[in-house]
């Protein structure tokens, strides 16, 4: 079987090799393999000479540039890995400086994407998904793309009380037919799964709006897709309102689905148009939001509602990688008498397997057992599946992340670590948790970390919201945005608390008083609550705080001229000019700008001042002095010195 000429192997090439050579970052090699459309894994690519030739090229007219091209729909772990920075260092970019809550394995936003980058010293130019393939291709040979799959949508029910969240939840679980095998025995595990001939969805089986964003607060956006239920006969409430709020917080795509078609007196065209004045306008008034009506009780439209989770999920291309590091999220915890400390896992990122050692939050353990929401047992558990585990030490908190480490005791190590950091984070006062006060803004505005005012406001009656909103919204100013992000009628709940949480955000009320477990979240979750009657001193207030949110300005002011008469070389002490205060005063804490003729020779600070040879504070016009410079000795007769203040102004 001879073969005549010589053909050329490909040869597997590294991506991080390429990127050191070229002085590049890997996202800049992979935006170049994709414009060949060469299928890379993120780590490497098979490549002949030719290929590997043109490949160069295009690195070699990339030099120097800080272009990075990626596909769309990136995480913040694929980012990481694009840019060549520390996956931490991301999340601390997104967290404190964009004020952005997500997971390294939420898809971000493209202008969220765009705004990471740039952060981070780089430009991003969106690459087409299916780049047109020049010559090279031909030499290429299909491969196995390894990494990101195509992954469940998650999803959360939410919606004023009443209007059908459970019974929506309990219909799609009952009507699921992996249930309906079991013989319609479920396990409360606080999320299941809905295998449909199109798709599976993951649902998160803990209703509404404190829940989903108790865990914003905490860090862990999990949710992909929100349902908004709100029951046809009964129309928007407060906390249709409030859970509206939330997911656009939240920057969650939502769907809405209105319930209780079967009543005699639903009225769903009423819902629609209600939708409208809380600005979620439906397809059918030319929106972008789906609305699907149902009823939990007949089951009319759930079919169709899943549907279109589905094609919502589809359109947002949510996708993970179950070979990648496992990354999850706690969705519940209990202590179970029998079993000892039960968690319930929402698996984002990689494959959790039995026997794993993991870390979550300050807990650790191995893992001993895994069962799914129809309590059978698992050996393993991929992106978006929720998982029941035992094994842990501890108790952990919802929200708090799974990682897995080599071994117990690695685990063990950052687990004791990380409670011990929380400990004493208890006792010097600070909790590690971000303080939302006004304070505390001021103090990150002043390290330049954030430029808005988040408010949540809450007064007695409709008119009084609407007044304070609007009153509010016209303070402005060019460094602060102030934003209303919620308002309610009545008390200040926890859910407020909770979202001013996971938003940085002030609590307001006007005539109204927290509720008290709304108090103890604040003091908890450190957010401040401010209540007022007046509502001019309410503003007045906002308005201080805006204006002390400004980085403080600063002005020179002039104090006097001195001019300098003669040099003296004091051996020991060195130079000092003897001056004469032609104009005003100089001080020993003056600015001064040294001028000689037109031009400016030096600018700084006194260094000292003398009244013969006494220290002096202050010498007027009219006076002799001795001048020394805080580091400059260039001085001559005859240059003029002109001293100033710097004062803040604002
Ligand atoms: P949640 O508080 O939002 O979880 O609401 P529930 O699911 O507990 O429902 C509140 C009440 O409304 C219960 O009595 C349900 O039986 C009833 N309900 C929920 N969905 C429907 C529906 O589609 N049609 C009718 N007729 N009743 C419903």
């Amino acid at each position: 079987m001879g073969q005549t000429g010589v053909k050329r192997k490909a040869m597997q090439v590294a991506i991080a090799d390429l990127a050191k050579e070229f002085g590049l970052v890997p996202g800049q090699v992979g935006g170049v393999l994709l414009d060949f459309g060469i299928e890379s894994d993120g780590v490497g690519f098979d490549a002949d000479d030719d290929v590997l030739e043109l490949v160069r090229e295009g690195l070699q007219g990339l030099k120097g540039s800080k272009v990075v091209s990626l596909l769309p729909n990136r995480t913040p772990r694929d980012i990481a890995a694009a840019l060549g920075v520390p996956q931490p260092d991301i999340q601390k970019t997104l967290m404190l400086k964009m004020k952005v809550m997500a997971t390294l394995t939420t898809t971000l936003k493209p202008e969220v994407a765009e705004q990471l980058v740039e952060q981070l010293g780089y430009q991003l130019q969106w690459a087409e998904p299916s780049a047109p393939k020049p010559e090279p291709s031909k030499t290429q040979k299909p491969k196995k793309v390894v990494g990101a799959q195509p992954r469940p949508p998650v999803v959360t029910i939410l919606g004023h009380v009443d209007h059908g969240k459970t019974s929506l939840l309990d219909y799609i679980r009952k009507a699921n037919v992996a249930a309906k095998e079991h013989g319609g025995i479920t396990q409360h595990i606080g999320a299941y799964q809905v295998q449909l001939p199109e798709g599976v969805i993951t649902f998160l089986d803990t209703p509404g709006h404190a829940a989903f964003t108790a865990m914003r607060a905490r860090g862990a956006q999990v949710t992909d897709i929100a349902i908004l239920v709100v029951a046809a006969d009964d129309g928007i409430m407060p906390q249709t309102i409030e859970a509206i709020n939330h997911v656009k917080n939240a920057d969650v795509p939502m769907i809405v689905a209105v319930n209780k078609i079967d009543k005699a007196d639903a009225n769903p065209d009423k819902v629609l148009s209600q939708l409208t004045e809380h600005e979620v306008v439906p397809e059918a008034y030319g929106g972008q939001t789906i609305v699907c009506p149902v009823s939990a009780i007949t089951g009319e439209g759930v079919p169709h509602l899943l549907e279109m989770i589905l094609l919502q999920a589809e359109i947002m291309q949510l996708t993970a990688d179950p070979k990648g590091e496992v990354d999850g999220v706690v969705i519940e915890a209990k202590l179970d008498k029998g079993r000892g400390p039960v968690a319930t896992i929402l698996v984002e990122e990689g494959t959790l397997k039995i026997g794993d050692a993991v870390v979550v939050g300050a807990c650790s353990g191995k893992i001993k057992a895994m069962m799914n929401y129809l309590g059978e047992s698992m050996r393993e558990a991929g992106p978006s599946t929720p998982v029941e585990i035992l094994g842990l030490g501890d108790v952990p908190l919802a929200g708090d992340r799974v990682e897995v480490e080599k071994d117990e005791r690695a685990a063990r190590e950052i687990a004791e670590e990380r409670a011990e950091k929380a400990r004493l984070a208890v006792i010097a006062g600070t909790s590690a948790k971000k303080i939302v006060s006004l304070s505390e803004l001021k103090k990150q505005l002043e390290e330049g970390e954030t430029k808005d005012l988040n408010l949540i406001v809450r007064a007695d009656v409709q008119g009084s919201v609407e007044a304070v909103r609007g009153m509010i919204e016209k303070i402005e100013n060019e460094e602060v945005t102030v934003k209303v992000i919620s308002t309610g009628v009545g008390s200040i709940t926890e859910g407020d608390i909770l979202l001013a949480s996971a938003a940085s955000a002030i609590c307001i009320g006007f005539n109204v008083k927290p509720e008290p477990g709304a108090k103890r979240e604040a003091e908890r979750a450190k957010v401040e609550i401010r209540t007022y009657n007046i509502i001019y001193e309410l503003i007045e207030d906002i308005e201080a705080a805006v204006k002390g949110m400004l980085a403080p300005k600063f002005e020179e002011v002039y104090t006097g001229t001195v001019e300098i008469r003669k040099v003296f070389d004091l051996s020991r002490q060195g130079k000092v000019a003897g001056s004469h205060v032609t104009d005003g005063k100089i001080t020993r804490n003056s600015n001064v700008r040294i001028r000689r003729g037109q031009e400016v020779v030096w600018t700084g600070k006194v260094g000292s001042l003398k009244n013969v040879k006494q220290d002096a504070r202050e010498m007027i016009a009219g006076q002799d002095c001795g001048l020394q410079f805080d580091g400059w000795e260039a001085f001559e007769e005859g240059d003029a010195v002109e001293a100033f203040d710097i004062v803040q102004v604002n």
